[in-house]
Order: C-alpha cells, then structure tokens, then sequence
C-alpha cells in the first residue's frame, strides 16, 4: 500500500507542468495572432495603396516614381522627393556628429 502511493507520485506530473504548458500554448497563441494582425494590416496597406500603371495596367504602390513591370514613369502620389538643400544639411549635421562620435571614442577609448 505504500509502494503503490509511491507509485501514483512518482506518475503523476509535478503541479506546476501543466501551469507551464498552458502558458507556453498562450504565448504561442499570442504570436499567431500577432503575425495574423500584422498580415492582414499589410494586406490592407498594399491594397489602399495600389493603383495601375499607365503604361502596362499591372498594379503599382503608388509611391513608386518607375513601374517595376515596364519601367514606364509614374507620378507618385503623395511623396515627393526630398530636396537637394535639405539632402545636404542632413548629411553635413551626420557628417559632423558622426566625427564628434569618432573623435570621442579616439580619445577616451583608444590607448
Ligand atoms: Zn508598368
């Protein structure tokens, strides 16, 4: 009668298994449906922004500047491209930061 309740113990699972499993089953379940949302929303994206092109009729997004079927040109909608001036004071504000960055490291860190 001992042996035999020894027994059952040691067949049993420990209590916290099935705590676990069914936690590890939601996190996966949250990751489909994450996956899910993030599908249908690129779903959603690709057809609000496609339009046909002028030239071959085969659908485009509508940010393109050139039909990646024909190659024709297209209008974008939307978007316009960055202007040169603007183009120039990032780089310049990047070309200076990142010189700041590099000077730093050379002097603190590089012995
Ligand atoms: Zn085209």
């Amino acid at each position: 009668m001992v042996a035999g309740g020894a027994e059952t113990v040691a067949f049993s699972a420990p209590i916290w298994y099935h705590c676990f499993m069914k936690k590890k089953t939601t996190v996966y379940e949250d990751k489909l449906e994450r996956e899910e949302k993030r599908r249908r929303r690129a779903e959603e994206y690709a057809r609000k922004h496609t339009v046909a092109c002028p030239q071959c009729g085969r659908g485009v997004l509508d940010h393109m500047e050139k039909c990646p079927y024909c190659g024709g040109k297209l209008t974008p909608a939307g978007y316009t491209p960055m202007s040169k001036k603007k183009l120039l004071l990032i780089r310049g504000i990047l070309f200076v930061v990142l010189m700041a960055v590099a000077i730093v490291i050379l002097v603190f860190f590089v012995k």
